[in-house]
């Protein structure tokens, strides 16, 4: 299929498509043959190599781009996470740079004409303790400092906001930060938005397409070796989440970062029951319900390094446990999915958006728990940095550089529990 034949989403379009069995529609992105040679290469299909390419397309006329995935796009953490969508970080950098794009994500379905489901239905984080309620009192300071918007509320007003919450002693509910703005959005619809768009632009989404190394002439990138043979290129931007250090290795260089599995799960659909994201700390666990019913749970790192991709049982109790204490008549709820992605957490919980030590060579990795409310952030930069060879004034923090300099920016309060 030509991208140029491609069908703008519409309710007309819909309603005539209706009419002839919706036999009319094309694939939304063409099944790429990879060529001899491109102007960028993106290894990693997930949302952050989409958008990536999106945005080197659209807003500095790179076309020439193949985005490699090794097995199907989104199929790696960005079709695997809990969708939380927020900006309630604590440093300036972070802050500016989430809310830059919590921001594109308001317009996203409209930018895309792809139906991302993004619902600002509000994310309220708990306090169970009096020290939990300074740590709430300060993030909303230095949110508003920065700012974001965020209600710093008494525990009668959560409980008034959200009905269902534990009254009981064990875990009582002493205050909450609210960040109205935040929400979720729909994981797949991200990753399938970008990549229709991204190919009507004339990008190259290459599905089935490991990269298995590096050619490196003189410290110099000049191509990929691939399951599907060589590819020649001056650019790659690595945006492969979990194999950040694989894919590092194979270039000749190491980073400062550890890979986790990270679990999720999603319970029975139940009639609608929870109209924002929950999270608390002292219990270990977040929570929102889907648009189709199921309570959507995450939880904390996994506790050792890990490359294996599935779930286990302890973690499973710790969440069940968790929602049970906020919300007792969930008890009888049955988790009906279980399952993990591979994070790559940096050390000091804030991703890098770089160059690499090896030239023409594009970091984009470190995003840990909390990478998918900041795809269209994160690809906006990292196309930047990789059209300019220069990073983008909000991704400059986010360099390699902060760990010979000290500059670290240490967000793990606010990337603890995953979301
Ligand atoms: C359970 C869970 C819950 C989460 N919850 C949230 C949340 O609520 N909110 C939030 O903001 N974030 C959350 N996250 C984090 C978020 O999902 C990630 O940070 C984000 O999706 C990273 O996007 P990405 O595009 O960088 O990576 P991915 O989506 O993982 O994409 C990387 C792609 O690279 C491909 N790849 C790897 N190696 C190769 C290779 N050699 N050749 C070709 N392709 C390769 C992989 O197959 C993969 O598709 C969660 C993560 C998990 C696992």
């Amino acid at each position: 299929m030509n991208a140029a034949r491609r069908k703008k989403y519409s309710a007309f379009a819909l309603a005539r498509e209706a009419l002839r069995h919706h036999r009319g529609w094309p694939p939304a992105w063409r099944d790429a043959t990879p060529k001899r040679a491109y102007d960028v290469v993106i290894i990693g299909g997930g949302g952050h190599g989409l958008a990536t390419a999106y945005y080197l397309a659209r807003e500095h006329g790179v076309t020439n781009v193949a985005v490699l995935e090794k097995s199907w796009i989104g199929g790696g953490n960005t079709g695997r996470n809990t969708t939380v969508v927020r900006s309630n970080y604590f440093f300036p950098e972070s802050t500016a740079f989430y809310d830059f794009s919590v921001k594109l994500y308001e317009g996203l379905s409209r930018e895309l004409n792809y139906n991302i489901m993004f619902s600002q239905r509000g994310m309220m984080m708990l306090a169970h303790d009096r020290h939990g309620v300074e740590m709430l009192r300060r993030s909303a300071n230095a949110m508003l400092l920065n700012g974001a918007d965020a209600e710093f509320l008494d525990g009668a007003e959560v409980k008034r906001r959200i009905p269902g919450l534990n009254p009981s002693p064990r875990f009582p509910v002493l205050a909450g930060l609210n960040q109205p703005r935040g929400g979720t959005a729909r994981h797949d619809a991200v990753a399938w938005g970008y990549a229709r768009a991204a190919d009507a632009l004339g990008v190259d989404i290459i599905q089935n397409c490991e990269v298995t190394g590096f050619i490196v002439e003189g410290g110099q990138v000049r191509g990929v070796e691939t399951s599907r043979g060589e590819i020649r290129t001056n650019k790659v931007g690595l945006a492969v989440a979990g194999h950040s250090s694989v894919l590092a290795d194979m270039a000749g260089f190491r980073l400062p970062l550890t890979s986790y599995a990270l679990q999720a799960f999603v319970s029975e659909p139940l009639k609608p029951c929870l109209d924002t994201v929950i999270l608390s700390p002292a219990t270990g666990v977040y929570l929102s319900q889907s648009d189709k019913g199921g309570l959507v749970v995450g939880t904390a790192l996994d506790h050792y390094p890990s490359y294996a991709q599935r779930g286990n049982i302890p973690i499973m109790e710790h969440a069940a446990a968790g929602v049970v204490e906020l919300f007792p008549q969930f008890s009888r709820v049955r988790f009906l999915r279980q399952w993990a992605g591979i994070v790559d957490v940096m050390h000091d919980s804030t991703p890098v958006v770089d160059k690499s030590p090896v030239g023409g060579l594009y970091l984009n990795c470190g995003w840990g728990t909390g990478g998918f409310k900041a795809i269209p952030g994160g690809g906006f930069c990292f196309a930047h940095t990789i059209a300019r060879d220069e990073a983008h004034p909000l991704t400059a923090p986010f360099s390699l550089k902060r760990f010979e300099t000290g500059a670290l920016i240490d967000e793990a309060a606010a990337s603890g529990i995953a979301h």
